[in-house]
Order: structure tokens, then C-alpha cells, then sequence
């Protein structure tokens, strides 16, 4: 059926080796794709360096799966291009591409052995048998599961089984890997034990790979960048850290990691926000300028509980409130702290720190602490 060349690259035979796949730069130019009336990709624009792994993230139906189905092939969209190792790839057909893929279904066939899964992507290309066997024993050693070849699929656990998969995504030497939501079947330990064995099969592997998931810890514990998605848009690219500490608008502030969110009077020059008649101190690489829907971002392990207010503090914030609910987690305490103005602020403190005895108690007066680095403004959406 489809000749070497296809797998293979350009190159031929030296590209295809499964170890040491070099990745190619993906370009995502302006796609968009409706469905009906619904604009389900809205100029979709993304550069992805060669090697990168980047993740798609966002909520149920904000597109990510359709932009996936773009890049592989199987959805044309409206308008758009899509460069794939510097060559124009959106009339390419499916095969053409070179991309491996792996879903959430694993769509092994139950009945076969592992080889013979393995081993499909290789049969339909063409591949001699000699050639088949090594590259599927290789393949499966980069998924750790050597020795596994003649056990049947419906023998083996979830998490093998998405190795089974992820094994016949890479066996062809693909230049690019999608994933999409992969390990959402998987019970969570399984699901972060996992989430860091395909990062570092990535590595050594270091093929381009776009992933998929509505999980933004399993994002932020992956990816090299995350690009954020709402309805059919990307809303922020970044680096886990920098979309952590830096979300661009609300929206990347509420889906990405914990947050309280507090409203802010910015004065009419724009130069200091305040929240309930205080000036706020606010960090210094705050980028965002203050805009009248502004609000404060706090994350809960920023915050610190303490019994007494500080005063003229320059580089802290200081919030008066009532501790109204405290609860045991294991590793952590997570407190409600109601402010004198009502809203509620999520904390977060290492339990031993708790179990040391100076812990706060349900109805005390606590102030709260927030540190100058740690304030950061959100400009507001219309929601
Ligand atoms: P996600 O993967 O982020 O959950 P999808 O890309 O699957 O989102 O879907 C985005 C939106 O497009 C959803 O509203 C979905 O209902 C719609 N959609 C997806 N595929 C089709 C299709 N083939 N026909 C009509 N609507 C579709
Ligand atoms: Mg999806």
C-alpha cells in the first residue's frame, strides 16, 4: 500500500529510525472550521517548535479534538494553513502526513497479541518482516513494555494497553505524535503515573507532540507550553509557570490552578488599584494594565494566615476576615477565609505546619497575608 517514503520522510530510511526521531515545526495558520452555524475553530493561529510539547487545553466543546482532526487530516477546515515540517500539508490526506496518533479509546483489536498491534502501521506500509520485528521490539521498549509482544490485548491492564497504543503511534517514525485525552479513562494514579512516562518517553523520543486534555494539572505537569482554548478560540500561550503566575484574562485565571478573585477600583489615572478603600501593592511584572474591571488574582498557596494585622508593610497585603471553614487533606489544610467584605478566599497551608499547634481555629479573626510578587492583576471579561 503506502510506499516507505511516506512514513519515512523525505529522507528516507535514515529518518525513519524510531529511535532519535527529530520533531518538525508545526505552523497552524488562521484555521477556521463551522459546523452549521457554529464556529467551532475562530482563526486558530499556533507556531510549534520542532521537538516541543505542547498542550491543548480547555473545556468540553471548546474545539480541541476539532483541531486535532485538522492537523491529522480528517477534518478540512473552512479556511486556514497548516504547515507540517515546512511543507504546505492541508491538502495532504491522512496518510500523507506522517503523524501519529493516539486517542482516549485505544482502538487496539482486542482479539490480536501485542505485535500484531504494534505492528499494523508497519503492515499496511509495507514493511519487510526482518525490518517489522526490529522496529517493533524497539517501539515497544520505548513504551517499557519489552516481553510483552505475545500477550493478547483483553490480558492487560489500562495503562498497558495505552502503552500498546502509544507504541503503535511511534513504531512508522512518525515526525509528529497527537494525543488526544489519552489517559481521561485511567483512574487517577494510573493517569499521573502515566502523565509522566509519556513526558519522558517525549524525551527520549523527541518528536514534535500535541496534546489534548480538559485536565489543566495533567497540562501543567506536561507540557512544554499550553495553549488555552474557550470556545473555539486559543485565549493565552504560554509556559506552565508563566500561564500559572500571569493569566491573561479571567478565564485562563479560573481554569488554570485554583484562584480567589477579588474585585479592584482602579484610580482614574490607571496608576494604583485599591480593594475595599486600600491601596494594593502589586507586583512588580504585572503586565496587564489596570482597567476598570480589573481583579485581584490570589492563588492559595500564596496566601498566609496570620493573627495579627501588619500595618505599612511595603510589600505586603493585608486582609481582614474570619477563618469559616478548615479542612484536613493530608498534606494540606485548605481554610475559607470570609473577608470583612464578604468574598471568600480559598488558603492553602502544609499540614505539619498545622499539626506544629500554631494553626488558626473555625470563627477566629485572622488577617491575610498576600505578598507584593504574589498580586497580580487580571484585566475582567464580560462574563
Ligand atoms: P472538545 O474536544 O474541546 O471537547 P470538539 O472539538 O469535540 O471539542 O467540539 C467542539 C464543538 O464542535 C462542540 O460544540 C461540538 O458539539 C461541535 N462539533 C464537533 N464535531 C462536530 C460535527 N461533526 N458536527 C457538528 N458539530 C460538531
Ligand atoms: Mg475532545
Amino acid at each position: 500500500m503506502t510506499d516507505m517514503t511516506d512514513s519515512a520522510g523525505e529522507n528516507g530510511h535514515a529518518e525513519s529510525e524510531v529511535l532519535g526521531i527529530h520533531g518538525v515545526p508545526v505552523r497552524i495558520g488562521d484555521i477556521s472550521k463551522r459546523y452549521g452555524k457554529i464556529p467551532v475553530l475562530q482563526s486558530v493561529q499556533l507556531n510549534i517548535e520542532p521537538g516541543e510539547f505542547v498542550t491543548m487545553l480547555g473545556p468540553s466543546g471548546s474545539g480541541k479534538t476539532t483541531l486535532l482532526m485538522v492537523i491529522a487530516g480528517f477534518v478540512r477546515p473552512d479556511n486556514g494553513s497548516l504547515q507540517i515540517g515546512n511543507v504546505e500539508a492541508i491538502r495532504l490526506p491522512p496518510h500523507k502526513r506522517n503523524i501519529g496518533m493516539v486517542f482516549q479509546s485505544y482502538a487496539l483489536f482486542p482479539h490480536m497479541d501485542v505485535f500484531s498491534n504494534v505492528a499494523f502501521p508497519l503492515s499496511i506500509r509495507g514493511v519487510d518482516r526482518e525490518e517489522t520485528r526490529r522496529r517493533v521490539e524497539v517501539a515497544l521498549a520505548q513504551v517499557r513494555l519489552s516481553g510483552y509482544a505475545q500477550r493478547r490485548i483483553d490480558q492487560l491492564s489500562g495503562g498497558q494497553r495505552q502503552r500498546v497504543a502509544l507504541a503503535r503511534a511511534v513504531v512508522f517514525g512518525p515526525r509528529i505524535l497527537l494525543m488526544d485525552e489519552p489517559l481521561s479513562a485511567l483512574d487517577k494514579k494510573l493517569r499521573e503515573e502515566m502523565q509522566i512516562e509519556i513526558r519522558q518517553i517525549h524525551e527520549e523520543l523527541g518528536m514534535t507532540t500535541i496534546y489534548v486534555t480538559h485536565d489543566q494539572r495533567e497540562a501543567l505537569t506536561m507540557s512544554d507550553r499550553i495553549a488555552v482554548m474557550d470556545q473555539g478560540t486559543i485565549v493565552q500561550v504560554d509556559t506552565p509557570s508563566v500561564l500559572y503566575r500571569r493569566p491573561q484574562n479571567r478565564f485562563v485565571a479560573e481554569f488554570v490552578g485554583e484562584s480567589t478573585l477579588l474585585p479592584v477600583s482602579i484610580s482614574h489615572d490607571g496608576s494604583n488599584a485599591s480593594f475595599a478603600g486600600q491601596r494594593l501593592k502589586i507586583a512588580k511584572h504585572n503586565t496587564t494594565r489596570p482597567s476598570s474591571r480589573s481583579t485581584l488574582l490570589i492563588r492559595p498557596e500564596h496566601v498566609r494566615i496570620a493573627r495579627h494585622a501588619i500595618e505599612n508593610e511595603t510589600d505586603t497585603n493585608c486582609f481582614a476576615g474570619t477563618v469559616s471553614q478548615k479542612l484536613f487533606q493530608g498534606d494540606q489544610l485548605l481554610l475559607i477565609v470570609t473577608l470583612t467584605e464578604g468574598q471568600d478566599v480559598l488558603v492553602r497551608e502544609a499540614a505539619r505546619h498545622a499539626a506544629a499547634g500554631n494553626s488558626v481555629e473555625v470563627g477566629e479573626n485572622v488577617s491575610l497575608l498576600l505578598d507584593r510578587e504574589d498580586s497580580i492583576l487580571v484585566p475582567g471579561s464580560e462574563v
